[in-house]
């Protein structure tokens, strides 16, 4: 069975206080944060560590993103249910499950072979239904576009055209962008062509690598 005890509930609703204080208002991202028991998605679930609000290590040179750090872009997201999300960088699954407790209807991609192979075990076995796909990210998921929201979880140089091009009108998109911090960007599809960008503090993210890795 799935080893979700008080204990670790009441620590998130601690890390969910802890989330709020630093002005996340969205009572959707608020409850999916609740919900979602985030030390499931770490190594051998160290708790103090998963209910702190800091990115961890995954394996494979990769982290599980700050509590934090979800919040906001899920936050930017604007997430309504039945939305169809692209979420670039599965990693630990994380993030993904936190848009699936909003409404979202999930397509994640990952580049490392065995994130996407071990994400995809938990999040089944945890009852959240996504799809999962093994591949670049930077090509995105042309044959399942366009989405409403796109969501890239990973530090990017730019924001590729690629993936603007299979956003909906009206739909936007969240990406780190910059090489070794970044700033939140938020961008709004506002016509075929015609596009506007916010900017929403800054990051830091592992790197949006070019190709799949073996
Ligand atoms: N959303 C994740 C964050 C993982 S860190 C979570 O909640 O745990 C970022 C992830 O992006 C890493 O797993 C990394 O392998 C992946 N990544 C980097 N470049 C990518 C690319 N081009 N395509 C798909 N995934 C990529």
């Amino acid at each position: 069975m799935i080893n979700d005890t008080y204990r670790h509930k009441g620590l998130r609703k601690i890390l969910v206080d802890e989330i709020k204080k630093h002005g996340i208002v969205d009572e959707n991202v608020l409850s999916a944060i609740n919900k979602v028991p985030r030390h499931l998605f770490m190594e051998s679930g160290f708790i103090e560590f998963a209910y702190k609000d800091s990115a961890f290590p995954i394996g494979s040179g990769q982290t599980i993103s700050q509590p934090y750090t979800v919040a906001v872009q899920s936050e930017l997201l604007e997430i309504k249910k039945g939305d169809k999300v692209l979420e670039v960088g599965t990693g630990s699954g994380y993030q993904a499950a936190v848009l699936f407790e909003m409404g979202a209807k999930i397509f994640t991609i990952e580049r490392q072979h065995n994130l996407f192979l071990k994400s995809q075990i938990l999040l089944k076995k945890l009852g959240y239904k996504l799809q999962f796909f093994f591949g670049d990210g930077y090509k995105g998921l042309p044959t399942y576009g366009p989405f409403d929201k796109i969501i890239i979880t990973a530090g990017a140089p730019f924001i590729p055209e690629e993936l603007k091009l299979q956003l909906k009108i009206g739909g936007i998109l969240v990406i780190p962008v910059g090489e070794n911090s970044q700033k939140m960007t938020k961008l709004v599809k506002v016509s075929e062509n015609e596009y506007k960008t916010t900017e929403h503090g800054d990051f830091s993210f592992v790197p949006f690598l070019k190709g799949k890795s073996k």
